[in-house]
């Protein structure tokens, strides 16, 4: 049977000629719950239409058929250049800002005409040698953020180190979130129009971290500059072009566009207002848009002047008007040629966000995956963030991770940093697809509401041995699954009641949770551990009952018990399988 996903449990039944219910009663079968309307997953699929007997053939979604055009390979003559895409990092105060604004002011109101640049979360700067896109929110963490969702959008980052403070931990952090999105660092050494600005001392600071100028035979760029003054600005802007020419970045400006969602808001007009930066091909205005869970029609573009355009080309960012609603920033987005299509496609992710919840995001890697998979010959690499509460662990636990790898297997430490384990944290594992691992530290608090989340695997110890241990047997294949305890509920004995055939029966109170019968059971006397196992009869009245909720009194004999005495509490529990976390 020709089938196109997602379908649901209706649409199913129709194609096989049952009614909905006999799938339903299949789907319990498998322990799955579905309601009529409920799509259902391929590998669901196959495996009711396997005890059926009939084949599957899947036919391709929406999404790649309207994608298709995309996927193809460009024709290499009509790959043009392209500018580099560049966002500003570093540590709080260094700058960043003020560089970001300096730029703008010294080259794009002075070159345009009359051009009060407009605020849309990008703009380009243009010089005689070539053209540069600047993202306008500087930081790792808005960066991070937007490639955990998949976005890749920087060719280059403009590492702002101020002069006379130097090396922080967010500009060791900027520097190891640059590096996990493969981007080419250049650093700007800010500040330097102050007297206390040291330019060498912070060069030599860099070259620990591995980024080493080129004045002494390095490969990475560094510019004195200074924000306020303007001094070196103009070098800098040169030296990115020159460092952009060999990343040989092209594009095809003659296909249909597809790029990124920058940002997106509601417009003081009302209608949905989204900046993009197009990735490849040009966009134009009466194009139809699939971006995120929205499409529409192109009705206008704005460019970083806030004039109108009728086109964009490769790495230009353009307010679009037309859309139905507001995407997300760091959504796809893409051209399309089938309004209808569109139509369906941002239907159907609207109805599975609504059912899944927003926080139905990608998968992020946990050991116990990375050591099946390993199992399976899928991974070759394990991505693991550091955080430890002194600069000498950390030193300590790179290098005893570092012997790990293998010929097989790589390790890679994308951060290794001192302090609790920050959202930042979680957000380059989510973007990399790591494990985060404390010593002696703890996640903060919004950290920890992020990886629940995002279910990041953070995993905190006390001793580096156990640590480089637990990731050892994990490469080995030997971790073992930790099993945890889940509690249930707990009940209080009240009374005993003595039957002569069955022995003693608790009269209890559920006090917090529910007695579930079968659950696995303890009871405690004071501080003392007296019986574990299961229960034989749950009661509520006369009636044999499965649960007993929180409040309600209830008759519990736990299986060969009989020494039951007043104020004894009953506690119910499940053990559960988990993601490891120490
Ligand atoms: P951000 O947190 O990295 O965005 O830093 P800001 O751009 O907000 O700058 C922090 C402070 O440093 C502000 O008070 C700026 O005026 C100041 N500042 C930035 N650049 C320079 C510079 O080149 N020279 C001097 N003297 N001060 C600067």
């Amino acid at each position: 049977m020709a089938l196109k996903f997602p379908v649901a449990v209706k649409e199913l039944a129709e194609k096989l000629g049952i009614s909905p219910s006999e799938i339903i009663k299949k789907l319990l079968g498998m322990k799955i719950m579905a309601t009529i309307n409920q799509a259902l997953t391929e590998d669901t699929v196959r495996k009711i239409l396997e005890v059926m007997g009939v084949g599957l053939e899947r036919l391709p979604t929406l999404e790649e058929e309207l994608t298709q055009h995309h996927e193809e390979p460009d024709d290499p003559k009509q790959l043009k250049a392209r500018p580099p895409v560049v966002t500003l990092m570093g540590h709080v105060d260094h700058g960043k800002t003020s560089l970001l604004d300096a730029i703008r002011k010294s080259k794009v109101t002075e070159s345009e005409s009359g051009g009060i640049t407009q605020h849309i979360g990008a703009y380009q700067v243009h010089l005689p040698k070539g053209w540069i896109t600047f993202l306008d929110t500087p930081g790792h963490e808005a960066f991070t953020a937007m490639r955990a969702r998949g976005a890749h959008v920087t060719d280059v980052v403009i590492l702002v180190v101020a002069a006379d403070d130097g090396v922080m931990p967010q500009t060791i952090e900027a520097i190891d979130h640059a590096r996990a999105a493969e981007a080419t660092i250049v650093v700007a050494l800010n500040k330097i129009d102050k007297p206390e600005a040291n330019p060498e001392k912070v060069k030599r600071q860099l070259m620990e971290q591995g980024l080493m100028t080129e004045d002494w035979g390095g490969k990475t760029v560094m510019v004195p500059v200074s924000a306020r003054s303007g001094q070196g600005i103009d070098e800098l802007l040169e030296m990115m072009l020159l460092e952009a020419e060999l990343l040989e970045l092209k594009a095809n400006p003659s296909r249909p566009a597809r790029g990124i969602v920058i940002e997106a808001e509601l417009s003081k007009g009302g209608g949905p207002a989204a900046t993009v930066l197009i990735q490849n091909g040009s966009l134009k205005v009466g194009d139809i848009v699939v971006a995120g869970s929205h499409y529409g029609r192109v009705r206008a573009m704005i460019n970083d002047h806030g004039q109108r355009v009728q086109d964009a080309a490769p790495s230009m960012p353009v307010e679009i008007l037309g859309l139905a609603g507001v995407p997300k920033a760091g959504e796809p987005f893409y051209v399309v040629d089938d309004e209808r299509k569109a139509r369906e496609l941002t239907q159907q992710r609207q109805d599975t966000q609504r059912q899944a919840g927003l926080s139905a995001g990608r998968k992020v890697m946990s050991l116990e995956e990375f050591q099946n998979e390993l199992k399976a010959g899928k991974v070759k690499e394990l991505n693991i963030i550091v955080k430890t509460d002194v600069q000498g662990s950390v030193e300590a636990i790179k290098t005893s991770m570092e012997k790990l790898s293998t010929d097989q297997i790589q390790l890679k430490i994308l951060h290794a940093g001192v302090g609790a384990i920050n959202e930042s944290d979680i957000m380059l594992a989510v973007a990399s697809n790591a494990i985060v691992v404390g010593f002696h530290v703890a996640q903060t608090p919004e950290a920890e509401v992020l990886s629940k989340e995002e279910r990041v695997d953070v995993r905190l110890y006390e001793i580096i041995y156990e640590a480089v241990g637990e990731i050892r047997a994990a490469m080995e294949g030997l971790l073992e699954p930790k099993m945890q305890e889940i509690f249930v509920g707990r009940a209080k004995v009240l009374q005993v009641f003595k039957l002569t055939k069955a022995g003693s029966v608790a009269g209890c109170q559920v006090v917090k949770g529910k007695m579930i019968r079968s659950a696995a059971f303890r009871l405690t006397r004071g501080p003392e551990k007296v019986f574990e196992g299961k229960i034989s009869s749950l009661k509520r009245f006369k009636d044999d009952v499965r649960e007993v909720g929180e409040g309600l009194e209830c008759g519990i004999a736990l299986q060969g018990f009989n020494d039951y005495q007043p104020g004894d509490l009953i506690e119910a529990f499940e053990i559960q399988q988990v993601a490891q976390k120490l």
